[in-house]
């Protein structure tokens, strides 16, 4: 495990991803009086592989490119958790990753123990043709520990349904058509419909029961959200559906900002041909540094990890920071926040839609049978309106900030599995 590394004096001290996961199962485990054996369990990944990825690129070099799939605990099930293609997807990001995914599927009562992968490498940068060939050679490199009941990746960051495709077609070569060994594939090769928008149908759906357990009209919610992809575009779109006025909006290209209020039906023609929400008319230009410190009601982070630091958890400006990406609060920012009385609502089960129809992918793929999207959003909504509210039940109770709770709900459950199934 890697330690907190040093800093100069006066800097805060940078903590670990993994180390930051930790600390919160650590706090959990006191509180719950965790067995020490199963803390330690816990501490480490069952499994890590990290492999050399050599890839022919267009201008006929080869590139060795530097991949990970990480294994963290399976109590509770077969291993579950996406894969990530950025330059920091370094072994301890994809670590600390896979520890989010045990907890998560945890706490939404889904059948996974915790996986992850990486690869660092910039898919921005990248051809269709190289991405291909660099998805086949991970997956030759990793297939041995992957399985339909051992351990089922998923897009993340940088990863979509194409690349699933690629997948889980260099899979089959190996062993035979198995749709249901990745999930979030393309609705023609067997992905569930609705995938693509569950990461933000669920952070739209924690907006809403928040929002409801203050008793105010989503119409009177500012929001700003930190990202534009997958999960930032998605939360954008539904969660003005629900009612919220979205005032500013970021890639990686820069951000836009109108106090009044963003069109996002008009934002998304502009994305379709910029590529970028940066140039959008009617908004005004910002940079990524200020979004995160707009006056507003709920600031969504939907990017990268630890945006949110000691060095500007002073100047958040937001009530309720809702956590889109995984980490993207640093645990010195975390005590600092909730000093200054900002809620923090937690990864594990903001983000936590996408896992739960992915978990619907796979079992429709066992079952070789689809559900209508009705069903998909209908049964996803159970689920989040039910973990959502054990979660706010049991901070309440005990007085204790969502993480916390979140935290409490999700170890016990995994220490269960273990204790049941004899690992200690
Ligand atoms: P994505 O690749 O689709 O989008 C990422 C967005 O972040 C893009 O708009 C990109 O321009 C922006 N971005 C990248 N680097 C940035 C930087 N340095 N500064 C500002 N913006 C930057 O990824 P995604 O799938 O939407 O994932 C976003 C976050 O949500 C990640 O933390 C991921 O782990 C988490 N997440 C995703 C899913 C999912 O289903 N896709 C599920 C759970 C959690």
């Amino acid at each position: 495990m890697t330690a907190p590394t040093e800093t100069a004096i006066g800097t805060p001290a940078r903590v670990s991803p993994s180390a930051s996961v930790l600390g919160s199962v650590r706090d959990a485990a006191a509180r719950l009086g965790t067995e020490p054996e199963i803390v330690d369990l816990l501490s480490t990944s069952w499994r890590e592989l990290r492999a050399q990825l050599p890839v022919r690129m267009d201008n006929r070099k080869i590139q060795i490119f530097e991949g990970y799939r990480v294994q963290h605990n399976g109590a509770r099930g077969p291993y579950k958790g996406g894969i990530r293609f950025h330059l920091s997807a370094d072994i301890d990001e994809v670590r600390a990753l896979a520890m989010l995914m045990t907890y998560k599927c945890a706490l939404m009562e889904l059948p996974y123990g915790g996986a992850k992968g990486g690869v660092m490498c910039d898919p921005a940068r990248m051809s269709d043709t190289e991405l291909n060939r660099l998805s086949r050679t991970y997956m030759q490199h990793i297939h041995m520990i992957l399985g339909l009941n051992r351990d089922i990746p998923a897009p993340d960051m940088g990863t979509n349904a194409q690349t699933m495709a690629w997948l889980m077609d260099a899979y089959g070569q190996l062993h035979g058509h198995t749709p249901g060994i990745v999930t979030g594939k393309p609705v023609e090769l067997g992905g569930s419909y609705g995938r693509d928008q569950a990461t933000g149908r669920g952070t739209a759906v924690c907006m809403r029961e928040h929002a409801r357990s203050e008793r105010i009209d989503p119409r009177d919610i500012r929001v700003v959200i930190q990202g534009y992809g997958n999960v930032g575009s998605w939360t954008a779109r539904i969660a003005s559906e629900y009612g919220f006025m979205v005032i500013a909006v970021s890639d990686v290209k820069g951000g836009i900002c109108n106090p009044d209020g963003i069109d996002i039906a008009q934002l998304d023609r502009h994305f379709a041909i910029a590529r970028s929400v940066a140039g959008f008319e009617g908004a005004e230009p910002i940079t990524n540094d200020q979004i995160l410190e707009l006056d507003c009601d709920y600031l969504v982070p939907a990017a990268i990890g630890e945006v949110i630091t000691g060095r500007n958890a002073a100047n958040i400006r937001a009530r309720v920071v809702v956590e889109a990406a995984n980490h993207p609060v640093t645990p010195d920012a975390d005590e600092i926040l909730a000093r200054r009385g900002i809620t923090v609502l937690p990864d594990i089960i903001v983000n936590a839609g996408g896992v739960t129809v992915s978990y619907f992918e796979w079992t429709q793929n066992i079952q070789v049978f689809r559900w209508p999207l009705e069903r998909v959003n209908e049964e996803l909504e159970n689920r989040m309106l039910s973990a959502f509210g054990q979660l706010m039940a049991r901070a309440a109770k005990d007085g204790t900030r969502p993480r916390q709770a979140a935290f409490d709900i999700a170890l016990d459950r995994v220490a269960t599995a273990i204790r049941l199934r004899g690992f200690v």
